[in-house]
């Protein structure tokens, strides 16, 4: 009797501590996980994430409110780059930044779940603009006060997974961070671009000198930061800069339907004109 209520205690103790090491239900739906291949996460929620597919800025990926907006001019720029033309020559923002991507992004990122930068690569590579042509791929750098916090650099591990797929080195220590700065999701535009004048520096300029770089980071929100990386470098002699992140914030008007149709198993209510 004693060594059946020990057993039993055990094995109670057990699950807890797997629980506790090992979730196991899906961060985005919460259904038990068993084999699903990607770590916290299950293959249904995973399967919702898909590429943002409508007309786009051709330099900065803004996406347009108009489906028409690039049937005419392809190569159509949104106002903000027309009107301020960005230091980088293009940015590819490959995914929308909503359920479950945030989730994972957020987990991986402020939770220390880095066995997602596997997947979430994986995710980056799926998507990759065919015409991506650059010498040296450069993660955005995290202030080394950030850097301890977090403990990994989360822009760096997409990057090294890209510099596999796509046979280019990574420079991850010549673009520094040499001003800790506030978080940039709380700051308005203008604080943003004052926040970041100055923030970063290239140790080894030389080592990039006519360099096509591609900067690599894992959202992109207003793009001051891989403006302001962009700016620095090209000011150190590189090349043309490019940008990729794997999520962009978007105005959820902007969203196709089918999104939040798919999430929510409801059918299509459209609007008439
Ligand atoms: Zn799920
Ligand atoms: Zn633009």
């Amino acid at each position: 009797m004693l060594r059946e209520y020990t057993q039993d205690r055990l094995i109670g103790w057990c699950r807890q501590a797997l629980r506790f090491v090992l979730p196991i239900e899906c961060i985005a739906c919460g259904h038990s996980l068993s084999t699903d291949p990607v770590p916290f996460f299950c293959a249904t929620c995973w399967q919702t994430i898909r590429p943002l597919q409508q007309p786009v800025c051709a330099r900065c990926d803004q996406p347009f409110v108009s489906p028409e907006a690039t049937t005419y001019t392809p190569d159509h720029q949104c106002q903000h780059c027309q009107e301020r033309p960005p230091d980088f020559q293009r940015a590819w923002t490959l995914f929308p930044y909503l359920p479950p991507l945030r989730e994972a992004i957020c987990s991986f990122k402020y939770r220390g779940k880095h066995t997602l930068a596997r997947p979430l690569a994986c995710l980056m590579i799926s998507a990759l603009p065919s015409e991506i042509d650059v010498d040296v791929i450069i993660p955005v750098p995290l202030h080394p006060t950030r850097l301890r916090a977090r403990e990994f650099n989360q822009s760096l591990l997409l990057a090294d997974q890209l510099s596999h797929h796509l046979a280019c080195p990574v420079s991850a220590t010549n673009l520094v961070r040499i001003a800790a700065t506030d978080p940039q999701t709380t700051l308005t535009r203008q604080a943003r671009l004052q926040n970041l004048r100055k923030a970063f520096a290239v140790r080894k300029p030389q080592d990039l000198m006519e360099k096509r770089i591609l900067l690599v980071d894992d959202v992109f929100t207003t793009g001051t930061t891989l403006n302001e990386c962009a700016k620095t470098l090209r000011k150190a002699g590189t090349g043309p800069v490019f940008a990729l992140t794997l999520a962009r914030t978007v105005d959820t008007a902007l969203v196709p339907d089918r999104f939040f149709a798919e999430r929510a198993g409801e059918r299509l209510t459209t609007i008439g004109i």
